[in-house]
């Protein structure tokens, strides 16, 4: 006999195999002995009461024998002699769209302006520890995109179960641990993603698929509406009629290169705030009602939304553990975002908190077309960068000074490599993203008890939360209205949010350009 049970243990009893198994046989109502095994389906913590809980959702074989999970099969074949599809960009969207490629039976040709996953790191340190930025190969650009040294959060809030558990279960095929693929909210660290997306990288190429780095798009060749291939950096040519745009949010030589050829792309409205940082026993004391946190227990995170002055205000991309990252793309910006190891074992929270702003907030500054929203962001950045001092110090300030606009006369330790400087945020931040953030941290702290303290620092600026252009395409062949053959795809296009979605939708714009075809 099969059943599926709910079970509410301690950390610590969820933490031991043959603990669970007890409790199975008390919850059934049987002897233990009679329990042959079982699966875990669903792993969720709640902390509402004063015990925190671990809920088990379990698939439990009593006298009978265990039937293994069927393993997962990604039909991958070889595709050396079929005919290609280019894909620009080689983050979740483009590697994803190649794997999808080839078990449809195309070859993928990837193109990625940065390096591979292994050279891109000496870049990232350099940002860390000079505050110097390759344009070509940063945070955003190199093998694997924005997606591989994140944090590798997979949760999403796509809501086809089907699309994002092959996502999740590619992930575990090319090596992140099995527990992606049932807990509530999966995680794979930014130590294990390289080596993930470099398995991934090797299938595409042992299938006959090509994966070319320093390799940038400059140039769609076109026949009036319709593809007829690629121009890169090189001057190279690549002759195609079908191109899956996959260049992320940060890309913004393609967003001027399709406006400055007349190809239709939109103004979109987007989000933009600060990193903040709190210590992490901090966030646990709160969240755990506890001094210490259980060790069995992850540290803890947190997920806030207010409504201030009209405009949302939230959380996003939470990293407990973590660590504040330069995620700028260019020399002359300051950008922060956030990434944890796998054990999030950093002394450190941070989260973006940001500010919805839309057409009415660029054209105070004047900024108007297609264009506008990434011109707000961009001055945003560069203005982070001025008041920082250069060299990718980010400027910030206390939260309880911030609220009272008063400059810090210290500021805490803080994860951010590149350095931390003393700013009045409002010389930062447009006016009223500062208004609604001041009300909102004050907000957050009557709803998340202990979060608001002047030990927390608010670092300026988070400003890639999503693209600031849309690309548009018609809803049933995902094509540009305009070119015939041009897939705009995922995040950069405004289609995806997250390295889950942009990966769906890669496979999404992988299955419309084979039916082109
Ligand atoms: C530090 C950090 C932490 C994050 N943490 C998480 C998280 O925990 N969970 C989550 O879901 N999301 C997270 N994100 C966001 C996530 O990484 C992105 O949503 C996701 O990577 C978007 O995928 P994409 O394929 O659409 O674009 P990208 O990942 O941005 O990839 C686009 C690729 O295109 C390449 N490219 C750009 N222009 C060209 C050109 N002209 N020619 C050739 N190649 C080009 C770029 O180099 C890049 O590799 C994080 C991002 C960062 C920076």
């Amino acid at each position: 006999m099969t059943k599926t049970i709910t079970l509410s243990l301690l950390p610590s009893e969820a933490a031991d195999e043959q603990g669970i198994k007890k409790h199975i046989a008390a919850e059934c109502g049987v002897k233990e002995g009679r329990i042959s095994g079982y699966h875990i389906q669903k792993r969720s913590i709640d902390a509402r009461g004063r015990q925190v809980k671990i809920i088990l959702q379990v698939l439990v074989f009593i006298d009978e024998r265990v039937q293994e999970q069927l393993p997962f099969d990604p039909q991958l074949h070889d595709v050396s002699d079929a005919p290609h599809v280019v894909i620009v960009g080689a983050g979740p969207a483009g590697l994803f769209a190649a794997l999808k490629l080839i078990s449809l039976g195309v070859k993928p040709i990837v193109i990625e302006r940065g390096k591979d996953v292994r050279s891109r790191r000496r870049d990232l340190a350099a940002m860390n520890k000079e505050g110097v930025v390759n344009p070509e190969s940063n945070y955003c650009f190199g093998e694997g995109g924005a997606g591989t040294y994140s944090d590798g959060k997979l949760y999403t809030r796509s809501t086809k179960r089907g699309n994002v558990m092959r996502i999740l279960q590619l992930f575990h095929h090319f090596g992140a641990d099995e527990n992606i693929l049932y807990d509530a909210h999966p995680h794979i660290g930014t130590n294990k993603l390289p080596n993930i997306i470099t398995a991934m990288r090797e299938q595409i190429v042992a299938c006959g698929g090509e994966v070319r780095f320093n390799t940038k798009l400059t140039d769609l060749i076109l026949d009036r509406d319709t593809v007829k291939g690629i121009k890169t950096n090189d001057d190279t040519v690549i002759n195609c009629s079908s191109v899956i745009l996959a260049t992320g949010h940060s890309a913004r030589d393609i967003f001027t290169l399709l406006h400055s050829k007349g190809i239709a792309i939109e103004c979109k409205p987007f989000a933009l705030g600060v990193r903040i940082e709190h210590p992490q026993l901090l966030v646990d004391q709160v969240q755990y009602h506890c001094t210490v946190r259980d060790p069995y227990l992850p540290p803890a995170s947190y997920s806030l939304v207010a409504q201030e002055y009209g405009r949302g205000v939230f959380s996003f991309c939470m990293c407990p553990g973590g660590i504040i990252a330069p995620a700028a793309t260019a020399p002359g910006e300051v950008v922060v975002n956030g990434w944890s190891p796998s054990k999030r074992n950093n002394p450190f929270a941070n989260s973006g908190t940001v500010v919805a702003v839309d057409e009415k907030d660029f054209a105070t500054y004047k900024f108007t077309g297609p264009l506008a929203a990434m011109h707000y962001q961009q001055m945003v950045e560069q203005q982070a960068f001025k008041a920082g001092g250069g060299k990718l110090v980010a400027p910030a300030q206390r939260m309880a000074d911030f609220t009272d606009g008063k400059v810090s006369r210290s500021l805490p330790e803080c994860s951010y490599l590149p350095g931390i400087h003393s700013v009045g945020l409002h010389d930062v931040l447009p006016k009223e993203v500062h208004a609604a953030l001041k009300k909102a941290v004050v907000d957050f702290g009557k709803k998340m008890k202990g979060y608001f303290t002047n030990e927390a620092v608010l670092v300026a600026t988070e400003s890639r939360t999503s693209s600031p252009v849309r690309i548009p395409r018609d809803k049933e062949t995902l094509q540009h209205p305009q070119i015939k053959g041009l897939f705009p795809c995922a995040e950069g296009a405004g289609y995806a949010g997250g390295i889950v979605s942009a990966a769906i939708d890669g496979e999404r714009c992988a299955e419309a350009a084979v039916k082109m075809r």
